[in-house]
């Protein structure tokens, strides 16, 4: 490949760019600003705005726009053209320091959970200087993205950014604590990474126009499995097909000159389903990065007559879509979570992994609640993704060592079989990806962990925020414990407290089948939380030990844990509200008419033979008799369905919508394919 015909990052306001449309101190100002997350100086706030501006306009930008993260799940935006009457027939262009610093969005159309009643509608974007602004283009012109933070006015937070960076903060801060109990100097460079691997599915906008659930709800909630699905296992890593290589170029392209590094792309298992996989980035911006991905999949899909399916299980029957965060933090460059080759680093790299151990096991319940949701429902548990019950896999390798290091501090056992932390180096551990053990939701991948349960429409944000929030107490408590040591007895006292960390907290280490029903039973025993349903899995949020966590962090007030709880919970039950409604409307106004039909042919068929003399045997009748009894099966299902609505309980919907659907998808083997009202299975998923 020709590579000056790459554009990378020209539509991002980057170092190059700053230094060349501001003055030197004022491009080390910001630059110093982005990364050492100091506040911005409002001296030379006018100043980058104006460079923003001239560099904007000349990239094509007619507008700018804060764009900003509420919890909703989406990004938001509201567009304001740059330009500005001055006098009848003439404008001038203008972007202030101010307009870039703050923003007033009509804020009371976005769910707060009551933190922020309609009549107080009052909220503020404010820059977030740790992620770039950028370009976004569109058919016509572009805009200039201004990445912000989303606060009420009495200080509540309203949006996924803001406890994501205070949750940095507070990691950053235990894991300077820890370094230094190491003796490393104190004010070294922390920085959270983030790979986010990002599945989805394509399939041809013909079909998705006749799917008023895929229109609505963005997943099928009728169709019949196909002969074929993914059974021949012929999908995964195969060649890729010229139309989704030409529409995965185009992304490649778009993502590139937004800085964002897409990296992989490949098939994944179920048919017409894909994976995108950027380089991981410092945690705040790939989960920028990761909304913009997903926004660009799905327009680029648009302009390719595909549409790009994000939902965690847009068919049942074949695989979801996951979301892998790939997660790890550095401390002045160096990944704390690779091994390393010398028992100094060993010993670092062995607290941060026990810290891991232990706070995963502690708050399982909540790490679980970042993943909840209607669409992920319909993936976590069954057994194709990670299962609901939160553990961690190790691998055979790493498992030795920590087992080793258990036995090491209890002196007993041989030689051998002790492993001194401080002392002995680790044995090399594989980093191969061949023999991974996909089916754990929390894996460790040889020098990050790989968190697999989160869901495809997912914003990273969550689920990071919890992971941070949960390893900084950890990581506080460990480091609190290792600063105590004396210098004499260092190694000994660090391979105690280790030992101890492990003893107490490796129930939640299972390198074993997460998918198998012997590990359901077998962490039931161990006292490990099964939470299936998203109502379930969010209560912990209100857990008072949660609550406490998040406060004590500085990441979540229990006010803003309340709402948050509150938000979520709502539009869990709306979701399923939605389903309901469209599955009963499709139900009765085009299933119902098909059968109806077709029962009405076969019928007419037997009274026409009769009336001709011609024998109506057996079969013929039978038909009509399986599509009678579909059709009354059907009519009560809605019936259950329509009573489960009114009832508004959204378990009693799920369970009426999945009678219904088994209703639905055995009629569609029965009903004539000519008359059938909705694109099936084997088309949606096979042609493309
Ligand atoms: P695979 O897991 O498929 O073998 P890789 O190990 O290369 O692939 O990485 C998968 C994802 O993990 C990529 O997005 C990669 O950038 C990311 N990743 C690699 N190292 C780190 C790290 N230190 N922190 C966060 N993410 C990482
Ligand atoms: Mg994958």
């Amino acid at each position: 490949m020709d590579e000056t015909k790459i554009e990378y990052g020209t539509d991002v306001f980057n170092e190059s760019v700053m230094r060349a449309y501001l003055a030197k101190d004022t491009a080390e100002a910001l630059l110093h600003t982005m990364r050492d997350h100091a506040p911005l100086n409002p001296a030379i706030a006018n100043e980058v705005a104006h460079a923003l501006k001239q560099w904007a306009m000349a990239r094509g930008a007619t507008h700018f726009t804060h764009w900003f993260q509420p919890l909703t799940g989406s990004t938001a935006e509201k567009h304001d053209a740059f330009f500005e009457p001055i006098g009848v027939g003439q404008t001038l262009a203008r972007f202030s320091g101010k307009n870039l610093i703050m923003g007033e969005p009509d804020a009371s159309s976005f769910p707060s959970g009551g933190l922020r009643r309609t009549f107080e509608a009052r909220g503020y974007t404010a820059w977030d200087v740790t992620s770039p602004a950028f370009i976004k283009r569109h058919a016509n012109g572009a805009t200039l993205c201004i990445p912000t933070v989303f606060c009420s006015y009495t200080g509540e937070v309203l949006d996924k950014k803001t406890p994501l960076l205070r949750s940095m903060q507070a990691l950053e801060k235990a894991v300077r604590r820890l370094m230094a109990a190491f003796g490393a100097p104190a004010e070294g460079h922390v920085v959270c990474t983030l790979g986010p691997e990002q599945e989805y599915f394509l399939i041809d906008r013909s079909f998705w126009l006749k799917r008023p659930d895929l229109i609505q709800c963005g997943r099928t909630l009728f169709g019949a499995p196909p002969a074929r699905h993914q059974q021949l296992e012929d999908h995964y890593f195969g060649s890729i097909k010229p139309r989704v290589i030409a529409f995965m170029e185009d992304v490649e392209r778009e993502l590139w000159r937004l800085g964002i590094p897409a990296k992989t792309r490949h098939n994944e298992v179920a048919p017409a389903q894909f994976e995108l996989a950027p380089m991981f980035e410092e945690l705040n911006l790939a989960v920028d990065h990761n909304m913009l991905v997903m926004e660009t999949l799905r327009n680029v899909a648009e302009r390719h007559g595909f549409v790009c399916l994000l939902h965690e299980k847009p068919f049942a029957g074949v695989n979801g879509s996951g979301k892998h965060n790939n997660w790890s933090v550095a401390y002045d460059g160096k990944n704390l979570l690779d091994p390393g080759k010398n028992p100094q680093e060993n010993a670092i790299f062995l607290a941060m992994l026990a810290s891991v151990i232990r706070a995963i096991d502690l708050h399982a319940d909540i790490l679980r609640a970042a993943t909840a949701g209607a669409g992920n429902d319909h993936r976590l548990g069954a057994n194709e993704a990670p299962p609901s019950i939160i553990s961690i896999f190790l691998g055979e390798e790493l498992s030795g060592v920590i087992d080793r290091i258990e036995k090491g501090a209890r002196a007993t056992g041989g030689q051998d079989a002790t492993l001194r932390v401080g002392v002995d180096t680790l044995p090399p551990l594989p980093r191969d990806t061949t023999d991974r053990n996909r089916t754990s939701p929390f894996a460790f991948t040889g020098n990050k962990f790989e968190f697999r349960a989160p869901g495809s429409s997912q914003n990273c944000a969550g689920v990071c925020m919890v992971l941070n929030t949960i390893v900084a107490e950890s990581v506080d408590t460990v480091a609190a414990a290792i600063e105590k040591l004396p210098k004499e007895r260092f190694n000994d006292g660090l391979q105690k407290i280790l030992q101890a960390v492990i003893t107490d907290h490796k129930r939640v280490i299972f390198n074993g089948d997460g998918y198998s029903e012997a590990w359901v039973a077998e962490a039931a025993r161990r006292g490990l939380p099964n939470l299936h349903a998203t109502p379930e899995a969010l209560a912990p949020m209100l857990a008072q030990k949660n609550l406490d966590l998040f406060a004590k962090a500085g990441v979540l007030s229990p006010t803003e844990m309340e709402s948050r709880h509150a938000v979520f919970m709502e539009e869990y039950a709306r979701k399923v509200t939605i389903e309901g409604k469209a599955a009963l409307e499709m139900a009765r106004s085009m299933i119902e008419p098909a059968a109806t039909a077709e029962f009405g042919a076969v019928c007419k068929a037997i009274e026409s033979a009769q009336g001709i003399g011609v024998r109506a045997g057996v079969s013929v009748r039978e038909v009509a008799e399986t599509l009678g009894m579909g059709l009354d099966a059907l009519h009560e299902a809605c019936k259950a369905l329509e009573a489960a609505l009114g009832a508004g309980e959204p378990a009693r919907i799920l369970e009426a919508l999945a009678t219904l659907r088994k209703s639905v998808d055995k009629l569609e083997e029965d009903v004539d394919d000519a008359r059938w009202p909705l694109p099936k299975y084997r088309d949606m998923l096979f042609v493309y």
